[in-house]
């Protein structure tokens, strides 16, 4: 047997008519550039999400980047955000000219830790920027408190959460801006790169659409200096074909999930994800924290079975930003969970039979 990672053709299949339907549409009309499937599948994210405004651009990258200069961070400011995610949550805040200012993570959920926020801001603070890692909201209800009481934007990198729920409310829809990946291997993912900021704040939702247009209005007219950064109109006919299966996605890889909860708990080796009380996750990862985590990986690779560390670095201690932003056991939880996570298989698609067998390799493995 062979259980890859992710299983982008399992998903294709069913689906294949439709996405390339909606190819062919964009083909006969040659509308590349914000052609009107743009418009359309802006629609249909401000549906599924129940928010006011969705802006497409070019990547998630983009999208906070865009966020950062729609609510002016620049030179000279600090945001706050987790050293335990993809790089491009910090990579951004750098090349807008900001501060990254690292904040460590709880120990259960691997999302920023409220309890530290406060301590870290500073007169140059200008937002917080959560995470929602593997799919899991954070503390949107005590971050949104700190960010009220210090007067701080909350920017949401919603990446890995479309379609999480936090007390009630769409993760990427509490802060100022969230913003969303249709990386491929997103749980909405598009056939090359893709992103979205949305927001309920109408003024803002203006100046993104400005902003990935080079900030002109009308039309070769520049109020500001902006960027090129538009989501393909291929690539949102694609979304619109997959959009609206995302619920359907995500509930099966729920099921996944509580497969895995269900028989792999008496493996003591392991630390299955935890999943806050208020939260609703769509696990985008299912991440163990395991003993002999690089013994285990090389188990399972033997295997056939796909997994990766995600991440096995934290951002604080990235060579490109030197001394600038931290040194090691300035985020000890951080830290040690780059140390001693791997990610595992649970793509919707993903068998009864294969994660059986999953589950007795990574059995296998402690038992041996
Ligand atoms: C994927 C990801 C991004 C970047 O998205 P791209 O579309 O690849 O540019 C940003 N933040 C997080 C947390 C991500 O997982």
């Amino acid at each position: 047997m062979r259980v890859p990672l992710l299983d982008l053709n399992a998903q294709y299949e069913p689906i294949m008519k439709q996405v390339r339907q909606n190819i062919d549409q964009v083909l006969s009309t040659h509308q590349y550039i914000l052609g009107p499937e743009v418009k359309q599948f802006e629609e249909m994210m401000e549906e599924f999400l129940n928010v006011n405004h969705a802006i497409g651009c070019a990547s998630g990258t983009d999208a906070l980047v865009l966020a950062l200069r729609a609510l002016n961070i620049g030179t000279g400011d600090e945001v706050i955000t987790t050293p335990f995610t993809f790089f491009a949550t910090a990579g951004t805040i750098h090349r807008v000219g900001a501060k990254p200012i690292f904040v460590d993570v709880k120990e259960d959920t691997y999302n920023i830790d409220p309890d530290l926020i406060e301590k870290a801001i500073t007169n140059k603070t200008k937002a917080i920027m959560p995470v929602h890692l593997f799919g899991q909201p954070c503390e949107m209800d005590r971050i949104v408190q700190i960010a009220k009481k210090h007067n701080l934007y909350v920017i949401e990198d919603n990446a890995q959460g479309i379609g999480a729920v936090y007390d009630g409310q769409n993760a990427g829809t509490i802060g100022e801006i969230g913003t969303l990946s249709f990386f491929p291997s997103k749980n909405l993912g598009c056939m090359g790169d893709g992103g979205m900021c949305v927001t309920q704040d109408e003024e803002l939702a203006k100046r993104l659409r400005q902003l990935r247009v080079h900030g002109e209005n009308p039309k070769y007219f520049h109020k500001w200096v902006g960027f090129n950064s538009r989501l393909d109109t291929i690539q949102a006919a694609v979304l619109s074909a997959k959009l609206p299966h995302l619920a359907k996605w995500s509930e099966m890889r729920r099921e996944n999930a509580d497969y895995y909860y269900a028989n792999m708990k008496d493996i003591k080796q392991i630390k299955m994800p935890v999943i806050h009380d208020k939260a609703v996750s769509i696990f985008n990862q299912f991440t163990l924290f395991a003993k002999d985590r690089d013994g285990l990986m090389k188990h399972l690779k033997k295997a056939n079975i796909g997994c990766a560390i995600y991440y096995p670095l934290p951002l604080h201690l990235q060579e490109c930003f030197g001394e600038l932003c931290g040194k090691k056991g300035d985020c000890p939880v951080s830290e040690r969970a780059a140390e001693n996570v791997v990610s595992i298989p649970i793509y919707s698609e993903l068998t009864k039979d294969q994660q059986d067998y999953v589950i007795d390799t990574i059995r296998g493995f402690y038992n041996k």
